[in-house]
């Protein structure tokens, strides 16, 4: 039984973890074509989160659930 359990308990660690990491993980990628101005677009290729930038480099953090009700 316990042998049984331990792959189990193995999968929930690891989707635990692969879900963690892409929750904080973006993954931004810069989209020039739709840069505005001074403004650098960057789009999120792991939830589809887009964001304009002042700076140089992309956001740090997620913008999920700030974009609009595209999705
Ligand atoms: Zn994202």
């Amino acid at each position: 039984m316990v042998l049984f359990l331990l792959p189990v308990a193995f999968a929930l660690v690891v989707y635990f973890a692969w879900r963690n990491k892409g929750v904080r993980g973006c993954r931004w990628r810069a989209d020039r074509s739709r840069d505005k101005g001074s403004l650098r677009m960057y789009r999120c290729m792991a939830c589809g989160a887009e964001a304009f930038t002042a700076s140089k480099g992309p956001p740090d953090s997620c913008k999920k659930g700030l974009g609009g009700p595209s999705l």
